[in-house]
């Protein structure tokens, strides 16, 4: 189930952090470590940080924006130490454990981190359908990135072991990926323009509404097939 669960950090500053996140990843039996644009990668820092964890660095995936680190997830986390005024539902570290081992046993689920000193956008949390957080000192609220890192791959490790030994029934249908629904959202953006429901160049608030709603409802690829297919008639295609 671990093996379905990614790490990805965003824009990483320190390559340090870099190394340490991948000795914290092994040592909670985690591999997936998705790296976009970090400023410094490869890097003997975060070789020496990694102490002995350099086959994680090693199989790290370099990308060039997030959207192509989460391209096949359908489940993705965005980790933020802040609460954001629009309400992105969110899950307190326990909790994002036991929903994203749950879920990967059939999906693939990131876990995304923000850089180290303005941590996450809101464009790049409108790509997550959850907000995770370690509930922590509210006046001192911002882990070191590695040590954030550290706290969630330890709760996936429990949570994981202990499902080993559970029957857990995986969902009737399979979820859409993160590609698929951005296809939607683009879609649906791009109707909503054309009905004059939104002005283009307006719309961030109505569509961010919009993403949360539907990412509450966690989209099947069936249903992302079926609100496309509506969206076309509404513009008088009957492809
Ligand atoms: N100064 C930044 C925080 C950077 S910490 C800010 O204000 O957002 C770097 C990253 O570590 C964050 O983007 C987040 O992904 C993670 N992180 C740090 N503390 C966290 C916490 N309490 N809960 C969840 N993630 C946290």
């Amino acid at each position: 189930m671990l093996a379905n669960i990614r790490i990805v950090l965003v824009e990483t500053s320190h390559p340090g952090n870099i190394g340490a996140i991948a000795r914290a990843m092994k040592n909670m039996a985690l591999t997936e470590l998705y790296l976009v644009k970090p400023k410094t990668f490869p890097s003997a820092d975060a070789t020496a940080r990694a102490s002995g964890a350099d086959d994680v660095l090693a199989s790290a995936v370099v990308c060039d924006t997030l959207n192509e680190a989460i391209a096949d997830c359908e489940v993705v986390m965005g980790a933020s130490a802040r609460d954001r005024t629009i309400g992105w539902p969110t899950l307190l570290a326990k909790q994002c454990a036991q929903q994203a081992v749950q879920d990967a046993q059939t999906n693939q689920v990131a876990l995304v981190f923000g850089r180290e000193n303005s941590g996450l956008t809101n464009a790049e949390l409108d790509s997550c359908q959850y907000l995770i957080r370690i509930p922590c000192n509210k006046d001192f609220s911002s882990l070191n990135l590695a040590a954030a890192v550290q706290v969630f791959t330890y709760e996936l490790y429990s949570e994981a072991n202990q499902k080993a030994v559970e029957q857990v029934s995986p969902e009737s249908e399979p979820l859409a990926t993160s590609t698929q629904i951005e296809g939607f959202y683009q879609h649906l953006q791009e109707t909503l323009t054309a009905i004059d429901f939104i002005q283009s160049g307006q719309s961030n608030s109505v569509m961010r509404r919009l993403r949360r709603l539907y990412s509450r409802s966690r989209l099947s690829t069936r249903e992302v097939d079926i609100l496309r297919g509506i969206l076309r008639m509404s513009q008088g295609s009957k492809e």
